[in-house]
């Protein structure tokens, strides 16, 4: 299968019907890639995009905003480790957003993600984001009742506003020049279990184990339909969901790296042009460094 089609078959466009069922988290498009033909794969991606971004840098118009959002041990963290592995770190900011703080609690869901938004010329990283506030607090109604929201507003519509007033801001982004790409690591529930078991059983991840991540295993279906149904309300042609398959770490890199590529390039960002005053002032300097040697 093509690069360009394995990309689109993960791309969720506007989906009032989308199906989480419709995927497979071990789904590698029959791909049995070995892994070091992987790795040259996914560093010819880190390649090109290092490139988009020094455009994207120079252009300073646009920028970019990549959304990352999963279950615990999907690979977020090592999957935005790889894919930005090869960017400059000037021109990229990941955020990542844990549960938030009394000053945090004191505004509007979105307020803590808006002030973090990536500057034009800028790839900005959402390590977790806005779209907690319609899964962990969904599938946890006290955490709800902790964000002082007004009675009255959180009523049974509460996470339907909550999708509405995502797709505006994210319209009103898109429509300011921040190119939106959001990413659900699918991973399953078994390869969880695995990953979870390495974490306890190897002391060099016990750091990465938490016993509330226990917890949340236990709610797996909860979070299920509420990805499913975040999926579906706000998948938006400006802000599409791509559902990334990531029981293979290696594939999900790969289709990561080639859909952040593929979406960049169509912006198709030119480096700017000097115009002709420039021109002319930039040959008086050339000559007059060159004329410097001579003259040592
Ligand atoms: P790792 O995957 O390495 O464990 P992490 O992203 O899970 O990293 P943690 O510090 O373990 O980082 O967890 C952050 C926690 O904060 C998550 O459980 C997440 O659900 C929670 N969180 C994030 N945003 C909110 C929010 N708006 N309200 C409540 N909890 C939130
Ligand atoms: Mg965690």
């Amino acid at each position: 299968m093509k690069a360009a089609k394995i990309i689109k078959r993960f791309h969720v466009g506007r989906a009032d019907k989308f199906r989480l069922s419709d995927y497979d988290p071990g789904d590698t498009c029959g791909l049995e890639i070995q892994k070091d033909v992987a790795r040259a794969l996914l560093d010819n991606g880190i390649q090109r995009l290092s490139d988009l971004q020094e455009r994207l840098y120079a252009n300073d118009r646009w920028s970019v905003l990549l959304v990352f959002q999963a279950m615990d041990a999907a690979g977020k963290d090592s999957a935005i480790k790889h894919v930005m592995s090869g960017v400059n770190p000037q021109g990229c900011q990941v955020h990542s957003f844990k549960q938030p703080s009394a000053e945090e609690l004191d505004h509007d869901f979105l307020w803590r993600c808006a002030v973090r938004l990536p500057e034009r010329g800028r790839i900005g990283i959402f390590n977790r984001s806005y779209y907690e506030d319609v899964l962990v607090v969904r599938v946890h109604p006290e955490l709800l009742a902790r964000q002082r929201v007004p009675e009255e507003l959180k009523g049974k519509d509460v996470w339907k506003e909550r999708f509405r007033s995502i797709r505006s801001f994210e319209r009103h982004l898109a429509d300011n020049g921040v190119l939106i790409l959001k990413f659900f690591l699918y991973v399953s529930k078994e390869e969880q279990r695995k990953r979870f078991l390495e974490r306890l059983e190897d002391p060099a991840k016990n750091w990465k184990f938490s016993m509330s991540d226990i917890a949340e295993r236990k709610l797996w279906d909860s979070y299920m339909d509420a990805y499913q149904d975040m999926i579906r309300a706000t998948s938006r042609d400006e802000a599409p969901w791509h559902v990334i398959p990531a029981d293979n770490k290696w594939f999900a890199r790969l289709v990561i790296a080639g859909t952040i590529v593929e979406a960049m390039e169509k912006l198709d960002l030119k480096f700017p042009k000097a115009d002709g005053a420039d021109h002319t002032e930039m040959e008086k300097v050339r000559k007059a460094l060159l004329a410097e040697a001579k003259e040592r």
